[in-house]
């Protein structure tokens, strides 16, 4: 349960504030039915994440099986997912006018699908729901890649080059998207407050947006179920559920249609 007081001050925080940057991690998501990869029963318990490089992908026929079993599985999961509260909070602190960017970790499309603006939402680690040829960079359909795997073909090619597909998603030891890690980077160089939600923060160059925020003056929330790499930068550590807390948050904020909040 978290506690009422961080609850409190954390959307006393939100109220005052004028540009939020939200960052989510896969903790945001878990509620709609998408397990986190560090959790217990979580991808890397039962995969070693040094085998499933970019690197590897790229150089081993082995690999590529092994990645699209993995991502065969998973996407009918993200496809499917329904947002929770905690992707509704962040609507609304769009709608009330307030949120600068939206700097999704997660590649499973819940944020657009709760109505979040695809301008304002930069997805650093690229997304699922996309495929993507790694020679010449020819986009898939994502459903009939799926259907191909799913009758058997391990490790798809590209029509045009015959080169790997890949889901649209980045990998450790693949370079970050230019434009999207510098787009957040700048709004995290600009907000007064960022709240970051449902994220380990031990993955960089994301767990370093916080980071960039405080040293530029801005106040951090953190809302996470367990504590995170950079709790001790934060004004206020809400520990609990994503979708409870943000719902509560946002509430109290007097960003959802049932209550006012601070203006009463
Ligand atoms: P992570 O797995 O490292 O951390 C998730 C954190 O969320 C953990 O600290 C966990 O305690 C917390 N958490 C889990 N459920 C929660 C809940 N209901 N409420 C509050 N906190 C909760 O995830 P990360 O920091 O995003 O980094 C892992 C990488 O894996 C990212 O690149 C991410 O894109 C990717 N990933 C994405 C998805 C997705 O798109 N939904 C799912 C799994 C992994």
């Amino acid at each position: 349960m978290p506690l009422a007081d961080d609850l409190k001050r954390a959307a006393a925080l939100l109220h005052a504030a004028r540009r939020v940057v939200v960052v989510t991690g896969a903790g945001i998501s878990t509620e709609s039915g998408i397990p986190d990869f560090r959790s217990p029963g979580g991808l890397w318990s039962r995969h070693d994440p040094s085998q499933l490089t970019f690197n590897r992908f790229c150089a081993s026929l082995e690999t590529r099986k092994l990645y699209w079993e993995i991502a065969t599985q998973a996407y009918p999961v993200m496809r499917d997912a329904e947002p929770n509260a905690a992707h509704e909070a962040v609507v609304a602190i769009e709608r009330a006018g307030k949120l600068l960017a939206l700097v999704t970790q997660n590649v499973d499309g819940l944020h657009q699908k709760a109505g979040s603006s695809p301008e304002l939402t930069i997805e650093i680690h690229g997304s699922a729901l996309g495929v993507r040829c790694i020679e010449c960079g020819t986009d898939a359909d994502r459903e009939a890649v799926h259907r191909l795997v799913s009758d058997g073909d391990g490790a798809p090619t590209c029509d045009v080059c015959e080169g790997p597909l890949k889901p649209a998603t980045i990998s450790f030891g693949q370079a970050m998207p230019e434009r999207e890690t510098s787009s957040a980077f700048a709004a995290a160089a600009s907000c007064d407050l960022m709240i970051v939600i449902g994220s380990s923060l031990v993955v960089y160059p994301a767990a370093a947006l916080p980071e960039e925020a405080v040293r530029r003056g801005a106040a951090l929330v953190i809302v996470n179920r367990e504590p995170t790499g950079h709790d001790r930068l934060a004004e206020v550590v809400v520990h609990g559920s994503a979708g409870e807390s943000m719902r509560r948050i946002a509430d109290e904020a007097g960003l959802l249609a049932s209550r006012r909040g601070f203006d009463g």
